[in-house]
């Protein structure tokens, strides 16, 4: 593995790890020993639990929002429905539970969208790193590479992949871009490898 490969996989790694951290610094920061657990039976209220399973949060499955953990309790989520939904408020557990498989899905969904764009935004710094290094035109990345590996897709994966290297940015400004940002990282990492 060459030094300047090495580099990049550390830069890929540490902007990984800074999205991580920001994550975990939301949604674990203060610890409270008192937390309210969500109960199934709160689904005939139309809310689900979401987020931190130790600090679950009521989330509304008819107009999504989402409330604190201290709303956890079935006289606020019955307020919420009578409130806001009076026109759900009689509706059946069936009705609820219908909402909650359409909510599951579409969180799936989101979840998957999510991996591909994280996925596609690394590839676009390996393929921008590999233009720098061949030194040709920027242009190249939506020119030919990104049209040449769409035609290889198609031919022998299918539209399913196609459609997931079209989120690969790859113009030349973005290309531009990456590649000021990864040479930056490369010149701090030789600072500190010469100051240490
Ligand atoms: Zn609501």
């Amino acid at each position: 593995m060459s030094t300047k490969q090495t580099s990049l996989e550390s830069f890929l790694r540490k902007k990984k790890r800074l999205s991580e951290e920001t994550e975990m610094s939301s949604t674990s920061k203060k610890r409270v020993t008192f937390n309210r657990q969500y109960h199934e039976s709160y689904l005939k209220y139309g809310f689900v639990g979401t987020g931190d399973f130790h600090k679950p949060k009521p989330l509304c499955i008819v107009c999504s929002n989402q409330f604190s953990n201290e709303a956890m309790k079935p006289s606020k989520l019955l307020r919420h429905l009578n409130a806001k939904h009076p026109g759900v408020k009689d509706k059946s557990l069936e009705y609820f539970e219908r909402k909650k498989r359409e909510h599951e899905g579409q969180k799936k969904f989101m979840r998957a969208t999510t991996l591909i764009k994280e996925n596609a935004l690394r590839t676009s710094y390996l393929v921008a790193n590999r233009i720098a290094k061949a030194k040709i035109q920027f242009t190249i990345g939506e020119e030919l590479i990104l049209p040449a590996t769409k035609d290889i897709c198609r031919e022998l994966l299918g539209e399913a992949a196609v459609e997931k290297i079209a989120h690969v940015p790859l113009s030349a400004d973005t290309v531009t871009r990456r590649i000021e940002e990864i040479a930056e990282d490369i010149e701090a990492q030789l600072f500190e490898r010469i100051n240490a």
